[in-house]
């Protein structure tokens, strides 16, 4: 049986995770089969909730008691335990998601489904990519043996469904430990998290080495202490003994499609969609420019703008130093009004040739330096008259100061699902 949640949590506090915890408490009885999964969704999607992240648990019942009862070639066995009947599960499971999410506030849309058949993977794939409707969603549930129920506008149904339809193909890993509840709104008070980073190998996204900025924990109220990613689940845990500050009341691994690119789709520069994220390959057009605020932008194939928010930080120093000219792949979400690509990620493919200006042209007759008429109006030599282009002034080609190769944003602008070049490179 799968239980499937999303759209719990708000900017007040609760955590779909953290749910999770509690209605694992509540089927105390049954077998936890594979990991809590942790999926996140569309990060483009105009009504997302904070992470946009749904999660489900698939529960087995009776698997762990057996009696041996008997022999005929091989052993027979006799399985006790708790039964799973859906709408009793349903119901237990309202309670719990009744209990702690916030409902009441505005923007919190719980979805809830209780069911012993997956859904089609496709659905997972809409809803990650693009823009899934409520209507489709609930088609999809109609022709499962499931239950489901939501509350507000039932829109976490959405991520609900989708989650249960994720298959891990590519997957990481995040371990997620949760405060005591008489801290929950407190400041969280947490060391170490350097020395994890340092320390681990394969895991990611834990501490902001640009601007030196820890990224574990969140500063929300909410009961997470701090969530540790990376690939490989055992070296996690050891965040248990390496990050400390105050006691951990509980805590939870989760297998979630975070780091995977997932939500990237391939795309031409004059063909992509708003609110998906897309992978592009073009030309710089235009001189970087930047805005008030900090933000910078400039053009691919003349045809689309990319921009470099301002809380991507040193990132846009590095946009900066592109001109005309040069090849790129870009990655990134797609802004609707105006269309804009806001890049998670940057690969240098080829860096055109940069040239400075040395001198104004030589006179072919005379040999000497024609002089300026004016602002683009080209030059003239003083002695005989012959006249030359603006672009026959003589130049020298400049050493560039980025290199061919991927830049990434840094840990703290980073979206949930974009793959870390440390994964790009490591395979
Ligand atoms: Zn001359």
């Amino acid at each position: 049986m799968f239980l499937a949640i999303d759209d719990t949590d708000s900017r007040k506090g609760m955590c779909t995770t953290f749910l999770i915890t509690e209605l694992l408490r509540e089927f105390e009885g049954l077998n936890l089969m594979d990991y809590p999964r942790l999926v996140r969704l569309n990060p483009n999607v105009p009504w997302k909730t904070r992470g946009n992240g749904a999660v489900v648990i698939r529960l087995g019942d009776g698997v762990e008691k057996k009696d041996l009862v008997g022999f005929d070639g091989k052993e027979i066995f006799s399985y006790t335990g708790e039964s799973v009947d859906m709408d009793d599960a349903l119901e237990r499971a309202l309670k719990v998601v009744e209990k702690w999410s916030e409902t009441s506030e505005d923007g919190t849309n719980p979805g809830l489904i209780v069911s012993n058949e997956k859904a089609p993977y496709k659905m997972y794939q809409e809803a990650v990519k693009d823009v899934v409707e409520l209507v489709d969603t609930i088609a999809a549930l109609e022709k499962l043996d499931c239950r489901y129920t939501g509350l507000g506008n039932r829109r976490g149904l959405i991520g609900a469904l989708a989650a249960m339809a994720w298959i891990p193909n590519d997957h990481t890993y995040e371990l997620i430990t949760y405060r005591e509840q008489k801290r929950w709104g407190t400041v969280r008070k947490l060391n170490g998290m350097i020395r994890f980073d340092r320390e681990t190998e394969r895991t990611f996204d834990s501490y902001d080495h640009d601007e030196k900025q820890q990224a574990v924990a969140p500063r929300s109220p909410c009961p997470v202490l701090y969530g540790v990613r990376g690939d490989d689940h055992r070296e996690l845990m050891d965040a248990l003994d390496i990050i400390e500050g105050e006691p951990i009341d509980r805590w939870l691994l989760f297998k979630t499609n975070q780091a995977t690119d997932e939500h990237i789709q391939y795309s031409t520069a004059d063909e992509v969609k708003p609110w998906t994220s897309v992978h592009i390959k073009g030309t710089v057009t235009s001189r970087p420019n930047t805005i008030t605020g900090g933000h910078v932008f400039f053009d691919i194939d003349d045809k689309l703008t990319a921009a470099a928010y301002e809380p991507t930080k040193g990132f846009r120093d590095l946009v900066k130093k592109l001109i005309p000219g040069d090849k790129l792949e870009l990655w990134g979400g797609i802004r609707e009004e105006p269309l804009t690509l806001n890049i998670e990620k940057m690969k240098v493919v080829e860096l055109s040739e940069k040239e400075e200006k040395v001198a104004n042209p030589q006179c072919p007759d005379c040999k000497k330096r024609m002089s300026s008429i004016g602002k683009n109006a080209g030059f003239r030599c003083r002695k005989c008259g012959t006249r030359a282009e603006e672009d026959d002034i003589e130049t020298k080609l400049v050493e560039r100061e980025l290199e061919e190769g991927y830049y990434e944003v840094p840990v703290c602008a980073r979206r949930h699902l974009s793959k870390p070049l440390k994964r790009i490179h490591s395979g």
